[in-house]
Parts: structure tokens; sequence; C-alpha cells
């Protein structure tokens, strides 16, 4: 992991308080639709959505809502479309590629736990998913 400097404009944010920090981290569930507005909404009113957008792409968060963007949506999980609109607001990558991994997969998990981290949500999801598909299949064998 790497340390986060202090950003002066975190103060400013509109999602410090008060808000339900779980609107900026949706999970997969009835209601994704209308959480992501709701966060979004008050993202288009906050003094520093601009800071924010550029140190989420800085470094190269996958999941949750920053800047008005839901990272971990659509074409924002692609890379390519990541790099891009860094390079459209002058914004260089600050992590290390090597420390990169994509949430939401199993490998994801995996490096949480490496980390000694509680894994993400998606992440865990994805962990979930897997065993299940992994036992069916073992299941099916034995039947088969
Ligand atoms: S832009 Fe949105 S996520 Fe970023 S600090 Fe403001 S309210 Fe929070
Ligand atoms: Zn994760």
């Amino acid at each position: 992991m790497f340390a986060v400097p202090y950003q002066p404009w975190r103060d400013e944010a509109a999602c410090r308080s008060g808000v339900d920090p779980e609107l900026f981290f949706p999970v997969f569930e009835a209601g994704l639709k209308l959480t992501v507005r709701r966060a979004k909404a008050i993202c288009q009113a906050c003094p520093v959505q601009s800071e924010c957008l550029d140190e989420a792409l800085a470094v190269d968060e996958k999941f949750g809502i920053f800047g008005g963007v839901h990272f971990g949506q659509g074409a924002l999980r692609r890379k390519g479309v990541r790099d891009a609109l860094r390079r459209e607001r002058g914004v260089e990558l600050r992590v290390d590629p090597e420390d990169d991994f994509e949430h939401g997969t199993e490998a994801g998990a995996k490096r949480h736990s490496r980390l000694g981290e509680k894994a993400c949500p998606e992440c865990s999801r994805a962990a979930y998913w897997a065993r299940v598909r992994r036992d069916e299949i073992r299941a099916a064998g034995e039947l088969g």
C-alpha cells in the first residue's frame, strides 16, 4: 500500500459529513441505480469535485464514486478508458502498476488478504461466486 499525503481539499468534501459513506461504495443490489444517482448528485454540488476526480484517477480507483464518476461501473472499469481520461485531465498515475490489481475478482480477494485487509465487497462477492462455481463443477463431475 502507498501512503496518502494530507490533502487539504478533502476538508471541503461534500461527502465528508452527514452523508452515508455507503452511498459512495454501492454494491450490486436492488436500489443500486438510485444509490449511484444520489451519490453523483452530492458530487455535483461538491466544491472539490474536480480535485476528487483527479485524485481518484491518480490512485487508479476501481470501485466507488469519486468526483461524480462511478469508477466501478461501465466504461471506467476498462484500463484504456481510465488511461484516456488521465491524459485528458493531465493526471499522472501515482500507484505502482506492479501493486495494482482488479477489484471484483478472486485474485483481488487474495490480494486483499495478502495485504492483511478485509476484502472489499466486490472482491468478496467474486471470491464467493468463484467458490460456488467450483463446487458446482465438482458436483457435476461427481454425478456424471
Ligand atoms: S466529489 Fe463527491 S466523492 Fe468527491 S469529495 Fe466531493 S462529494 Fe465526495
Ligand atoms: Zn477489492
